[in-house]
């Protein structure tokens, strides 16, 4: 499938493109995020809630793993980075067949318990302010709105 990449020369580039991304959003979508610690994954979340008219601050929901937010729609963000194992079942499958955005960081962690379908995005680190952000949709829905984006 195809793949899609924006390179961020800092952090506001970062959640410029999240914040266009959330227009194209429905409920019942899915994001995962993967990157390293410190490669943005929290700041595109960050600029998602903006673009969904969230107003709270949303900072990095890693002790209490699921977060939620209300704005044009709900918005559950995810850090399953602390998940004990794969299978380490904490009713995802309500958020995800629910009636907002999914956001997963570390989403890998889960795999198992992941849609068929979702957008896939990963932050790689290039120098202290710059990431290259590589989309990668997971089916037709995902497909379409990349090409949206783009
Ligand atoms: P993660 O959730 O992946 O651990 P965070 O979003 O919490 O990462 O932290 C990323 C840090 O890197 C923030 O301090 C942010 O300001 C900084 N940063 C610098 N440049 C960028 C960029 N281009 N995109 C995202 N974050 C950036
Ligand atoms: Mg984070």
């Amino acid at each position: 499938m195809d793949k899609y990449e924006w390179l961020a020369k800092n952090a506001e580039d970062t959640q410029i493109i999240a914040e266009k991304l959330a227009t194209l959003l429905d409920s019942g979508d899915v994001i995962t995020l993967e990157g390293d610690l410190g490669a943005g994954k929290t700041t595109f979340t960050k600029g998602l809630a903006k673009g969904l008219h969230i107003n709270r601050t949303v900072n990095s929901p890693t002790f209490t793993i699921i977060k939620e937010y209300n704005g044009r729609l709900p918005l559950y963000h995810m850090d399953v980075y602390r998940v004990k194992d794969s299978f380490e079942d904490l009713g995802f499958d309500e958020y995800f067949e629910g009636n907002g955005v999914c956001v997963v960081e570390w989403a890998h962690l889960i795999q198992d318990q992941l849609p068929q379908d979702y957008l896939k995005i990963s932050l790689l680190y290039e120098q202290e302010n710059t990431r290259k952000i590589i989309f990668e949709p997971k089916g037709a829905r995902y497909m379409q709105i990349c090409k949206e984006l783009f």
